[in-house]
């Protein structure tokens, strides 16, 4: 059998970026630049790392960045207030909340209190139901990113049969919604699905999503199928590095100076009968800042009546 092809997230990502930065170059010469506000509540350390990454992204393409960084102790109307003075401000296109926000917090409130024309994370009911009705809007990006892995690598969607395992509203649900949009045949699964494994050996696309450390087993899978695999999980126990990267010396030494590893939804045992697969790190996830800054660029046009591409 061939060797699958590995579906390098960090190289599209990089070339996403690249298209990013010459659409905001080209918007300078009409004398507008795009502008993003994220609002990190708090001092969550992970969250400020995705936060600061996000900002230095930004600067390198040309796009304006403003952080708002309001106490662990703000209150839903004080956020609200935030919220709506920068839906008035014409020079931000895109408003990012960082999740998750403290437990006294109305998440749902604020994201839904977000101009659906600003939503840059594609949150908003009203950008979900753009999508769902196909009409131009904000789609979120780890799902948009997914179509963009896809089309990047010349894989075909259309008639394909995709299988997306699970049902989220910012993953799962959104990616099955794209893939259908690109004429793949369809199914979700979730929790209930009765017989997973029949259903997922069913996929020439197959999407996990499903926040379990590699729950999508080799003998799960048809030989040749694309896998896209979405989840983030951390592994802290040897002897689960052991088993899902035997003789894996780099992932070894990661493991013996950080304590962790990561490792995605889909066994990577899987990926060996694949045709194609997205490893973790390095394959969805490395899309994800390049889709918000293509969104507030996207963002940016639709608002002021430009043409945007997809
Ligand atoms: P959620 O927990 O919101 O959803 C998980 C989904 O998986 C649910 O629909 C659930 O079904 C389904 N599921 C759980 N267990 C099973 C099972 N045994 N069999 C079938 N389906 C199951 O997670 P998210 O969608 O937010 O995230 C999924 C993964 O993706 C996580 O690992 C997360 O860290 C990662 N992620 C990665 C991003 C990236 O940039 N790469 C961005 C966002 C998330 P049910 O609805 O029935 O409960």
């Amino acid at each position: 059998m061939n060797r699958p092809q590995v579906l390098d997230g960090v190289a599209i990502a990089s070339e996403i970026k690249a298209e990013v930065g010459r659409e905001v170059a080209e918007l300078s010469s009409h004398g507008v630049r795009p502008g993003l506000a994220v609002i990190l509540v708090g001092e969550v350390p992970a969250s400020q790392i995705y936060v600061r990454s996000k900002v230095k992204t930004c600067g390198e393409l040309g796009i304006y960045s403003e952080m708002l960084t309001p106490p662990e102790s703000i209150t839903t109307e004080e956020m609200l207030a935030l919220v709506a003075n920068l839906n008035a401000r014409d020079d931000i296109d895109g408003i990012l909340i960082q999740l998750p926000l403290p437990k006294h917090v109305d998440t749902k409130r604020l994201l839904e209190a977000v101009s659906p024309d600003k939503d840059v994370d594609g949150f908003h009911p009203v950008n979900a139901g753009r999508l769902q009705s196909g009409q131009p809007g904000l789609a979120p990006c780890t799902p948009a990113g997914i179509i963009e892995i896809l089309r990047r690598s010349g894989l075909p969607i259309a008639g394909q049969n995709a299988v997306v395992v699970g049902r989220s509203d910012i993953v799962g649900k959104p990616a099955a919604l794209m893939l259908l949009n690109e004429s793949a045949t369809v199914t979700v699964c979730h929790s209930k699905t009765r017989d997973l494994p029949a259903v997922t050996r069913s996929a020439d696309i197959l999407v996990a999503a499903i926040g379990r450390p590699g729950y999508v087993a080799a003998d799960m899978v048809k030989p040749g199928v694309t896998l896209i695999d979405v989840g983030i999980n951390r592994l802290t126990d040897a002897a689960d590095v052991q088993r899902f990267f035997p003789g894996d010396a780099e992932r070894a030494a990661t493991f013996a100076k950080r304590r962790s590893v990561i490792v995605g939804d889909i066994d990577p045992a899987a990926f060996a009968v694949s045709g194609a697969y997205t490893p973790v790190p390095g394959g969805v996830g490395a899309l994800t800042i390049a889709m918000l800054m293509h969104n507030t660029v996207k963002a940016a046009k639709l608002r002021r009546g430009l043409a945007t591409g997809k």
